[in-house]
């Protein structure tokens, strides 16, 4: 039986619908959101999509992607369609867009076939111009068979990089988004819109979605607040002394990144025992004891944080001082993201890296045993082979960050794409840079 049941007006090409504003972005911005400015990277995303190109936008988490494609949906001549995996996230989404007046709803796996399909006639009907869609509901037939006769004249991708097996959340359904935006009456504008910036994930995601002749958009990764810094080449035993030291002596809360789980345990003992609250964090303690942990270094009941990469996801601290790694990650892109948790608050804040040639060799056997994991899986040789060389590219990547003599800054923003690396000469925030004459 099917889900959907269509009012008898419905025709097979649906015609274009009036938008429902057609002032310009920034009085939609003033008038909708209440916001005086845009934010770096917005106004171009937002001018590139009214042309009616494709975009893929690539800006940090909390840059404020949403509104890149929100505001434009305001004077598209037909429906707005957002795809999110972000399921627990739609509501909220959806609650505020009719707060502020703009007809939106969602469908995904929360709600009652009935509620789809009322939904989807007040689609149909003009009556909802904004709607968010999980991923998942384009394995439907019966939906796919609603959607497909939508006058749809933006299909944004939220979360893009779940297209790409290269990205940290591959979701195969993703793969069919580009055979939806193809069963569609008229080819809509398409945006992706993703916090992930490593090139290859880049040219990935826009093969993967078939953008055509997209604007790629990176914005907003430099971070000013930050201070980066790298020591090299030390011994082990120079760098647990060295850790002490800077812990002891930079105030504040702060995160260590140790590398393994053993490493975790000890450091935290060591610091305590130098008299420093800090407690262990990594994926082989208890869930309650992990929650605890957070709880802990949240409330400032713990100063300090050693952790494995399991630590952060979620974790939003903004008064976090410094970000010490006790070991080399395997990208930069890893590095970044954790190095970013600090200074969330716009203050002064410190990314310390401590290296030790033997970090490369603990990288190389995880690419290793990666590899081997993918073959035992099942996996065919040519992709576990192709994803050890990406990995193998990554590191490398990752080890000239550290030994580089020039602006760590500059070489971040460069790794992302970000336009904003050619502004700098001279960051005066970075070991390289501080180490130059002025
Ligand atoms: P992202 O998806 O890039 O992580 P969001 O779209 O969720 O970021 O936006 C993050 C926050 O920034 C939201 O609270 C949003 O309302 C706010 N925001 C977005 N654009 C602006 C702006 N131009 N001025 C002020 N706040 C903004
Ligand atoms: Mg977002």
């Amino acid at each position: 039986m099917p889900f959907f049941s269509f009012r008898s007006s419905v025709k097979s090409t649906p015609t274009l619908l009036e938008p429902l504003s057609i002032a310009p972005p920034h009085e939609l911005l003033k008038q909708y959101w209440g916001f005086a400015e845009f934010r770096h990277g917005q106004q171009e995303v937002i001018a590139a999509v009214l042309r009616g190109q494709d975009v893929l936008a690539v800006m940090p988490t909390g840059a404020g992607k949403s509104l890149c494609y929100q505001l434009p949906a305001l004077t598209m001549p037909g429906i707005t369609v957002i795809v999110s995996p972000l399921i627990a996230l739609m509501k909220d989404q959806v609650g505020a867009l009719k707060a502020r007046g703009i007809p939106a709803e969602f469908v995904n796996s929360t709600l009652h076939p009935n509620e789809i399909s009322a939904i989807m006639d007040a689609v149909v009907s003009g009556d909802v111009r904004i709607l968010y869609i999980a991923p998942e509901r384009f394995g439907s037939k019966d939906f796919v068979r609603a959607f497909e006769k939508l006058p749809v004249a933006l299909f944004a991708i939220d979360e893009a990089h779940c297209v790409s097996h290269w990205g940290h959340d591959f979701r195969p359904d993703y793969l069919t988004l580009r055979e939806m935006v193809k069963k569609l009456p008229r080819r809509p504008t398409v945006v992706g819109c993703t916090a992930t910036a490593t090139p290859e994930v880049k040219d990935d995601i826009v093969a993967q979605l078939g953008l055509k002749q997209p604007a790629v958009f990176v914005r907003g990764f430099d971070r000013p607040n930050l201070h980066y810094g790298v020591e090299q080449g030390m011994t082990s035993y120079d760098r647990d002394a060295e850790l002490l030291h800077l812990v002891k002596n930079t105030p504040g809360s702060g995160i260590v990144y140790s590398g393994t789980r053993d490493r975790a345990e000890e450091l935290a003992e060591l610091f305590c025992e130098a008299g420093i609250e800090a407690l262990p964090y990594h994926a082989g303690l208890d869930p309650e004891v992990r929650r605890e942990v957070q709880d802990a270094f949240m409330a400032d009941q713990a100063r300090v944080i050693v952790a494995t990469v399991a630590f952060g996801m979620g974790i939003d601290k903004p008064e976090v001082r410094f970000v010490i790694h006790g070991a080399m990650p395997g990208s930069l892109e890893a590095y970044y993201q954790e190095a970013g948790r600090a200074g969330r608050d716009g203050k002064p804040a410190q990314c310390i890296l401590l290296h030790c040639w033997a970090d490369k060799n603990l990288q190389e056997y995880f690419i290793r045993k990666g590899l081997q994991d993918m073959l035992e899986k099942g996996q065919s040789k040519k992709d576990a082979e192709a994803f050890a060389a990406l990995r193998t590219a990554r590191l490398t990547r990752m080890t000239r960050y550290v030994t580089t003599r020039q602006c760590r800054r500059r070489k971040i923003l460069e790794y992302f794409g970000d336009p904003d690396a050619a502004r700098i000469v001279n960051c005066r925030s970075c070991d390289g840079c501080l180490r130059k004459k002025p």
